[in-house]
């Protein structure tokens, strides 16, 4: 298990005293950080907290009193410090990372006030991290259970939110908060798949704390209405739900009761029209919706109180599989990116080889992560990428790319005996653990250059290059080729990007001047 992540949480209670001096507490944290954090940075933590405390005492801030929105106005201050002010603007998420990290020290401390409302927090922890490691998961997702865990740890504890009061509400905004949490995590809002995983592993872990007593179980929910008390029995008995999902569907019902009135008067239109005007009341939620009103109209049948033919009269909620553009950023941006990228600093170099595979090949992090040395063929001019299939491809290696590559092997790749062929700059020069760790390459030469603007992550140049070579007139089969896809369906997502051509052939909206 990485050391980075499972660093105990123990808010300890308020301490009445002062805090004491700024240089103590600094001394104090410098030694609190873990070996991984200390021989990676120790510096760059004791100057972030420094400015930080600095920051606090000219707005006079008492240490006492910090919270999030304490760090965001830190983050977000023209700085003009003494001493830091050289730093303008504030915010580089570096920084940001090592100040909450300083935060969650000064919490655990207990020179900042915290109210989780629970206790042993850290050995709930652990017992969890036991119970998911004897159910024999895949790495991946055993991985993903405990780092959810500790990140909605973290999580609640930067929102203020108390342990017993955690509900669905809570957790569906755990899901897609903006995460900057003090935790080893992707920075940044999840798109697609990755809020889901926070919630299911977030309701995982709450009912793990449930179920030992350890927060309040949710109340059963009971109804004075004998006719929703027997749907609220139907839905436990006969379709398996938890009291959290009854309450869910019993404040829907509820609602939608008088929209509707008799079940025997009931025909399409009446629930088509009851639907709409409930989902615009809770937009967002319309298919959870659909799910309710069909349940409820299920038991009714059962009861023999509404038409079989009913069920179907309420249309699911279309859903596109393709109906988000790719983000990109144009063949300019991509070039000034790369020109912008030092090569003062071993680590410079690597990162600029690590820029132009992705660049100019669309490398996944991944490929870039696992890429060995005897992957490069320097006589044939091909690199080998094993991708996502495992079933090896060869392309062609760019003079640029192969030169950077060039350079980081003769002059800044540590002498290690490690056959992957990026290591980290640091001993024990090990090859990265993850591919978010590319995420934070990249994040930190467009730091380094001063490029802003930018969407995070790694896949922004993979999508910007199929963008790009499908502008220039190529065929999605040969990028599809590229990019190694497997499927033409996944290339086909690209086929929207074409803007220009898509205008073209659009229709003006009926009835309407065109746009
Ligand atoms: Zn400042
Ligand atoms: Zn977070």
């Amino acid at each position: 298990m990485r050391t980075r992540s499972s660093l105990p949480f123990r808010a300890a209670p308020l301490r009445v005293e002062d805090p004491p001096s700024h240089g103590t507490l600094l001394t104090a944290f410098l030694s609190s950080l873990s070996l991984d954090e200390r021989s990676a940075c120790a510096v760059l933590f004791g100057a972030a907290a420094r400015h930080f405390l600095h920051w606090l005492e000219l707005h006079g801030i008492a240490v006492r009193t910090i919270d999030d929105r304490a760090v965001r106005r830190f983050e977000k201050h023209r700085c003009r410090c003494h001493r830091y002010s050289a730093q303008q603007p504030v915010y580089k998420a570096d920084i940001a990372a090592r100040v909450r990290r300083f935060v969650r020290f000064l919490e655990d401390q207990g020179y900042v006030e915290v109210d989780d409302g629970i206790d042993d927090l850290p050995r709930h922890l652990a017992d969890y991290f036991d119970a998911i490691n004897s159910l024999q998961l895949a790495q991946g997702p055993a991985q993903s259970y405990r780092s959810e865990a500790e990140h909605v740890v973290a999580w609640l504890r930067i929102a203020r939110r108390r342990w017993a009061d955690i509900d669905d509400t809570i957790i569906d905004q755990y899901a897609v908060h903006d995460c900057r949490c003090p935790v080893w995590r992707k920075r940044g809002k999840l798109v697609a798949t990755g809020t889901k995983r926070r919630r299911r592993c977030a309701r995982h872990f709450v009912e793990f704390l449930r179920g030992r007593g350890v927060i309040p179980s949710v109340e059963p929910v009971v109804d004075d209405n004998p006719h929703m008390a027997a749907y609220l029995t139907w839905l436990k008995q006969h379709r398996g739900a938890t009291d959290e999902t009854i309450r869910r569907y019993r404040t829907d019902i509820t609602r939608l009761m008088p929209m509707l009135g008799e079940p025997s008067q009931w025909d399409a239109a009446a629930l088509r029209r009851a639907f709409q005007r409930r989902s615009k009341e809770t937009p967002g939620s319309a298919s959870l919706l659909v799910t309710i009103m069909r349940s409820y109209i299920r038991f009714l049948i059962v009861q023999g109180e509404c038409r079989p033919a009913l069920l179907h009269a309420i249309p699911s909620v279309q859903r596109y599989r393709l109906s988000a553009l790719p983000r990109h950023v144009d063949p300019a941006m991509i070039e000034k990116i790369i020109a912008a990228c030092p090569t003062d600093r071993p680590v410079e170099v690597r990162d600029k080889a690590i820029i132009l595979l992705l660049a100019r090949l669309g490398l996944r992090a991944g490929d870039v992560r696992d890429m060995r040395l005897d992957d490069i063929d320097w006589r044939g001019g091909y690199i080998r990428v094993k991708g996502k299939t495992r079933r090896p491809d060869r392309l062609p290696l760019p003079q640029d790319v192969g030169d950077a590559i060039l350079a980081y092997l003769a002059a800044a790749r540590p002498k290690a005996v490690e056959d992957h062929l990026f290591l980290r700059v640091q001993a024990p020069f090990r090859p990265f653990s993850s591919s978010a760790e590319i995420a934070g390459i990249v994040a930190r030469t467009h730091e380094r250059g001063g490029i802003g603007g930018v969407p995070t992550g790694s896949h922004i140049f993979r999508h910007s290059l199929a963008t790009n070579l499908l502008r220039a007139g190529a065929g999605l089969e040969s990028v599809g080729t590229i990019l190694r896809h497997s499927s033409p369906e996944t290339t086909a997502i690209y086929a929207k990007v074409d803007l220009p051509m898509l205008m073209k052939i659009a229709q003006p909206w009926p009835g309407d001047l065109p746009c």
